[in-house]
């Protein structure tokens, strides 16, 4: 992703440890990373945790099984979400993400409280979901799945895109087809 956009987290026994606000990946250090306890106060580190804390604590307080977030500004899902579009269920792999589609969360302001309950209301039964005008959040049971799994979502949203420049239009697999494929996932890969 660009810059020094977007965030990354992982629960920890108090709260979860998340990148600290405005500082470009490249020059972070582990030390530069802060616990912040579900109500926003600093337990450990020096800089000032990601303006996006509430996002990521609205996920671990709503989802049991997220053990890591990850936010992206990545390109083509974020041209999508800028459409206020969400990804349909164009390519199988868009179960990986725990449903049918990928939905686009309402536009609010970033760092808002309001944008941390449009993007839980939007990840219902999904494990990620796009922000309208902004970017991605994925989550995982690891910081692994977290990650693959916003990398999918850039994928499958770069396909879409593509797909839609050529001037074709999609053939979106059914709630049938999409049931199987989610049936196969089961054994194929354990959900995250
Ligand atoms: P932070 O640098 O504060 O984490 O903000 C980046 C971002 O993506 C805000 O939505
Ligand atoms: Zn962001």
């Amino acid at each position: 992703m660009p810059g020094k956009s977007g965030n990354v987290s992982c629960r920890t026994p108090g709260g979860f440890l998340v990148t600290p606000s405005g500082l470009p990946y490249a020059e972070m250090e582990p030390g530069d990373l802060v616990e912040v306890a579900p109500d926003g106060a600093v337990l450990g580190g020096k800089r000032r945790p990601s303006s996006e804390w509430r996002l990521h604590a609205a996920v671990y307080a709503a989802r049991p099984e997220a053990a890591a977030v990850v936010h992206t500004h990545s390109p083509m899902a974020t041209a999508l979400s800028c459409a206020r579009e969400g990804i349909p269920p164009f390519h199988y792999m868009i179960a990986l993400a725990g449903g049918n589609d990928v939905r686009c969360a309402p536009y609010a302001t970033f760092g808002t409280e309001a944008l941390a309950a449009n993007c839980v209301s939007a990840l219902d039964g999904r494990r990620a979901a796009l922000l309208a005008n902004h970017g991605v959040v994925a989550f995982g049971a690891t910081l692994a799945a977290a990650r693959a799994l916003a990398e999918e979502v850039e994928n499958l949203a770069r396909q879409c895109l593509a797909l839609r420049a050529a001037g074709l239009a999609p053939v979106l697999l059914t709630a049938a087809e999409m049931e199987e494929v989610a049936a196969g996932f089961a054994d194929y890969i354990k959900p995250a």
